[in-house]
């Protein structure tokens, strides 16, 4: 019930102009300011400099650039641009090769075929240079449009993309079963958004509960799943249903947000597991940081010290 407030909460501030106006004057503007312990800079070379500390602690990374539902086809052609523009910055780094996009960056919400043109254009230059591309997932009016636009581009023979898929959402488990079939890579998470009780389970316990299920169907019947989340209780169950059914620590992967829980992370790189540190950048940061807030209503505490410390 807190969970679900506090998400309701932090995803109506997310909305607030006025809010994201004097939060983008302080948020970045030092080395110290609060942002970046979520974000780790506004530029990609800011990016790939983080990257590259990430990487040197014997983990794995995806970049994001930030930025989220677009309203026109301008911008998505800006995004499209930006995205093809990392993929050069990346590989001239020589850093990893894994990027994650937002379909709503790329014009989904205003026109599918562009969007998939959009989505075509990065895969075709990330598959000439063996990269993978994660198509994040977005709230619930998106998960259909999101899922044909993958299998559309899936049946045109690209390889090199994989999906995102919520426990919170009822229908995850059929499609955790159908993005398998297919032989398409899964990132499970529990779900960053606030969604009505028609299509979603409310209850933490329920989130869990269905997280552990889906695991389990992604570990059997998927290819190399990404179990991402930073709840000590589902990185367990993962590790103790891995051990129990013989499947190797390299047949999949765990992932954590940048800035997130990292006594974790170097725990299960020390452990031996494969870790993949999901590192956004960029100027348009605010509704990402403000969904991190609701996720833990602890961290606003950081943010007013860094608010408050800065003026
Ligand atoms: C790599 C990665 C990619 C993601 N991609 C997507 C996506 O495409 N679509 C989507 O809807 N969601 C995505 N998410 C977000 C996800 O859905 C959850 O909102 C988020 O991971 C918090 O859930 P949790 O599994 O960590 O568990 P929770 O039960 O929320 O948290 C467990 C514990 O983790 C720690 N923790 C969690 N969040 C925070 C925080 N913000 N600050 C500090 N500590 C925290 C706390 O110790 C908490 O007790 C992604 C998450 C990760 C890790």
């Amino acid at each position: 019930m807190l969970d679900a407030l506090s998400k309701s909460f932090f995803h109506a501030l997310a909305r607030s102009k006025t809010l994201e106006h004097m939060a983008s004057r302080y948020g970045m503007a030092r080395p110290t300011s609060f942002a970046r312990r979520f974000i780790v800079g506004e530029t990609a070379d800011e990016a790939i400099a983080g990257a590259r500390a990430i990487q040197s602690k014997g983990m794995l990374l995806t970049l994001d650039q930030l930025g989220e539902s677009i309203t026109t086809l301008s911008e998505a052609e800006a995004a499209t641009k930006v995205y093809i523009a990392l993929i050069e910055k990346i590989l001239a780094a020589g850093i990893d090769r894994n990027i994650s996009v937002k379909p709503t960056q790329l014009g989904l919400d205003i026109d599918s075929a562009v969007c998939i043109d959009n989505i075509k254009r990065i895969l075709d230059l990330a598959s000439r240079h063996e990269f993978f591309v994660r198509i994040d997932m977005e709230n619930t009016p998106y998960i259909q449009k999101t899922l044909d636009m993958f299998t559309s581009v899936w049946a045109q023979g690209y390889r090199n993309t994989g999906v995102v898929l919520q426990s919170a959402v009822f229908r995850s488990e059929d499609d955790a079963k159908a993005v398998s079939k297919l032989g398409a890579r899964v990132r499970l998470v529990k779900g960053a958004y606030k969604e009505p009780a028609a299509v979603a389970f409310q209850a933490k316990s329920d989130v869990d509960k269905a997280f552990i299920r889906i695991m389990k169907v992604l570990l059997t019947e998927g290819h190399y799943p990404a179990i991402a989340t930073h709840d000590p209780a589902m990185l367990d169950a993962t590790k103790a249903f891995a051990a129990s059914t013989g499947i190797a620590k390299d047949a999949y992967e765990f992932q954590m947000l940048y800035g997130i829980r990292r006594d974790l992370q170097a725990a299960l790189v020390a452990g031996g597991y494969r870790m993949r540190v999901y590192v956004p950048f960029g100027k348009q940061w605010f509704p990402y940081f403000m969904r991190r807030l609701g996720e833990r209503p602890a961290n606003v505490g950081f943010v007013l010290k860094g608010i408050l410390g800065e003026r």
